[in-house]
Parts: structure tokens; sequence; C-alpha cells
């Protein structure tokens, strides 16, 4: 099924569609666009498929993976889906919100998927092509983004080839950068209801909460770090060193702007932070490959998704 050092990258129009899950019934690897990031998608059910996905990112089989379904339906064949579950996707469902619930014993998913927790993280995307494409399959899709583990997460086609080419079978290009332009807001919601963020995105959870069930619920305090073992602390690396809050950059400097001033690729010159971080990972691509040795970045605010963009800087510049 695989030519080993072939990749093509195909337009995701139906017939790109149906030929990537032909490839993904087979146990191909397909990455695919999200609104989101672009996703690494291999069947979840299938121990040999999710494998490849491990091989061809290098990443640490520690860090598991997360699920796509289309719904809460679909998704309740894999984990407890609690009341509290259906009320969280019935508001966020499809978007980028990941839910962490408890693995069904019957579940029948790889174990490399869930890195052998007692958990299972999914998430209903709301990107046409990958809502395409999973209407046609009768599995759901295991799917971290498509780069070299620890390496910037890619939002365009041209971005998977960077890091992946040859190590996969086939990119659907989607046409336009991804909409978000950072990974999903993960959330575990434990049996007894108490919620845990697992990583800031663009779901801001402290208002998901408010909208789904006022102040009826208590919101749990823990800090997730058993059980987000991927978590990792040095992440989205662009290898460079990148110094933070700076607002005068050094010559050797790649500056990455925010709002009006002189810089070398600005995020949003109206200071945005939707439009900053849907361009965050092209900016990254953008000085990793530049002549510059370093890269500096403007101060972003600590509030609403600029929480998700300092948390991904944070681990890029550790
Ligand atoms: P990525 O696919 O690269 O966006 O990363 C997915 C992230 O989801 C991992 O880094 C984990 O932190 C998180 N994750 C996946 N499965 C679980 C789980 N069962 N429990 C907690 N976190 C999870
Ligand atoms: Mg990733």
């Amino acid at each position: 099924m695989r030519d080993k050092n072939a990749t093509q990258l195909i337009t995701a129009d139906a017939e790109g569609i149906s030929l990537a899950a032909e490839t993904l019934r087979a146990g191909g690897l397909v990455a695919v666009p999200t609104e989101t990031v672009y996703g690494l998608a291999a069947r979840a059910d299938s121990a040999e498929a999710v494998e490849r996905i491990y091989r061809a990112k290098g990443r640490p089989g520690f860090n598991p993976l997360i699920v796509h379904v289309r719904d809460a339906e679909q998704a309740a064949r894999y984990v407890n889906f609690s009341e509290a579950a259906h009320r969280v996707a019935d508001k966020a469902w499809p978007g980028p919100l990941t839910l962490v619930l408890p693995l069904r014993e019957d579940a029948g998913l790889a174990p490399a998927v869930t890195a052998g927790l007692p958990t299972a993280a999914l998430r209903a995307p709301a990107h046409p092509v990958m809502r395409q494409l999973l209407d046609l399959l009768d599995f759901p899709l295991a799917a971290p983004s498509a780069n070299r583990s620890g390496f910037i997460s890619p939002t365009t086609a041209q971005h998977v080839l960077e890091s992946l080419d040859g190590k996969i079978d086939l990119v659907l290009d989607g046409g336009i950068p991804c909409e978000n332009g950072l990974e999903s807001t993960i959330l575990a919601i434990r049996p007894d209801g108490s919620w845990d963020e697992l990583r800031p995105g663009p779901i801001d959870l402290a208002q998901l909460h408010d909208d789904v069930f006022g102040e009826e619920m208590r919101r749990g305090t823990g800090q997730g770090s058993i059980e987000a073992p991927g978590q990792l602390t040095s992440h989205y690396a662009p290898g460079k060193p990148i110094r933070l809050n700076v607002t005068q950059p050094r010559p050797d400097e790649f500056m990455i702007g925010l709002g009006e001033m002189p810089c070398d690729v600005n995020l949003s010159a109206s200071g945005n932070l939707e439009e900053a971080a849907a361009g965050l990972y092209a900016a990254l691509h953008l000085a990793a490959a530049s002549a510059k040795s370093h890269i500096a970045f403007a101060p972003i605010a600590e509030k609403g998704i600029g929480k998700a963009i300092n948390d991904r800087l944070r681990r890029a510049s550790a």
C-alpha cells in the first residue's frame, strides 16, 4: 500500500477525501487539515497504524493521542460519556475542544492511543474536510499534530511536508491556513463532575463552564499533571533561542510583533489576539527559516486566547 519514500500531496476535494479514506482503511497515515492545526491521522483501532504515527513523528510512547470522532454518539462507544460531558458537547462540538473521559473496557482502541491511561481524549472537529473524512469511515481517527515531535505545529500543507515528507502516505491540502492555528483546549471531566484544564486553547473554559452550568457545579482545581503526560515543558520548538516580552529586538533577532511596532513579522497590526493565534506557527516557521540566529517575541496579553499563545511560547522557548 505504501511506496516508501513518496508522500502524495492532494487537493482536499471529494476525490482526494475518498482516496484518503481508502488509505486510512488500509492502515496508512494521512495529514488532514482541521480548524486547529493539521493532524496526522491513522485508524485508532489498529495497533500497527497507530504505531506508524509514533514512528513518523518520533513521538515518545508516553504521550497519548487525541481520538477524532463525528459526534458525541460515536464518542460514547469509547468512553463513559457522562451527562456533564453531553451538556458540554452540546455547546462546544464540533469544535476545538478535547474531552478527557474514562475509557470504556470494551473500547477496542489501540492501547498506544491512550498510552496505557484509564482515560481517553476525544474531539469532534468542525473542519469540513475532517468531517467529510470521518463520515466515510466506520472507525475513529487518532491524530496528533502533523509535525516531528517537539517541533512547530503545522497550519498549512507545506508546513506538513517540511517535516514529514517521505514519512507519511498522503497530505490532504485544505488550501487555506487552519482557522484557529492553535491546538485544541483539553478539558478533563472527572467522574465526580469536576473540571481540570489540561491545556489552554481556542475554547475559553471559564466562559464555557458558565454557559453550560452557570454556578450549578463546582470547578476542579487540579493541575492535570499526572494525566497529561504529553504536556512536555519543551515543545513547539523552532530550533533557535527565543526571548519573550521583547519591545527592543537585538540585531541578531528575528522579531515577531503584535500591534503597531517595527518587526520582521506582525501577528496582528491591530493587536487582535485571535488573528495572532491563527498566524503564530506560520511566524515561527518563518523565524526558524530566516538568516537571523535568534527569535524575539512581543508581549502577549494573558487574557482569552492570549493564555494559550503564552502557554505555547513558554514551551517553545524552554
Ligand atoms: P497533540 O496531539 O500533539 O495535540 O497532543 C495531544 C495531547 O493530548 C497530549 O499531549 C496529551 O497531553 C493530551 N492527552 C491525550 N490523551 C490524554 C489522556 N487520556 N489524558 C490526558 N491527556 C491526554
Ligand atoms: Mg503536537
